[in-house]
């Protein structure tokens, strides 16, 4: 399941930041996703909460927050930028397809909380 790989690379940066910051256990994370990487919330949290069984530095009731950052595009002809809905790369202003992507592709972990 893409998912479940996406939230085991979460959870081998939290481990290496949590070392870093010498924090034992982790009560929150807060992930932001970009529409384009495809992943679907409730798979997410499906996958954090096998996760969460197997791996100590995540709290038993540690919680998991998503949020979805739009797909963004950027006209190169005219400049306009715009949310792309059902990957229609064409500007909306020009009806150019000369389309720069702006966001909708990252997938970061924006805060975490833990002790
Ligand atoms: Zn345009």
């Amino acid at each position: 399941m893409h998912e479940y790989s996406l939230v085991g690379g979460v959870v081998k940066q939290l481990q290496a930041s949590a070392a870093e910051n010498n924090i034992k256990q982790i009560s929150r994370v807060a992930l932001v996703i970009g529409k384009l990487t495809m992943a679907v919330p409730d798979a997410l949290q499906f996958s954090f909460e096998a996760f969460r069984k197997e791996e100590p530095l995540l709290k038993e009731d540690a919680v998991l927050e998503i949020r979805e950052e739009p797909v963004i595009g950027e006209c190169k002809e005219c400049q306009h930028r715009f949310e792309i809905k059902d990957y229609e790369f064409i500007c909306p202003s020009c009806s150019s397809v000369n389309i720069k992507l702006v966001s909708g592709r990252e997938l970061y972990i924006d805060y975490y909380e833990g002790e």
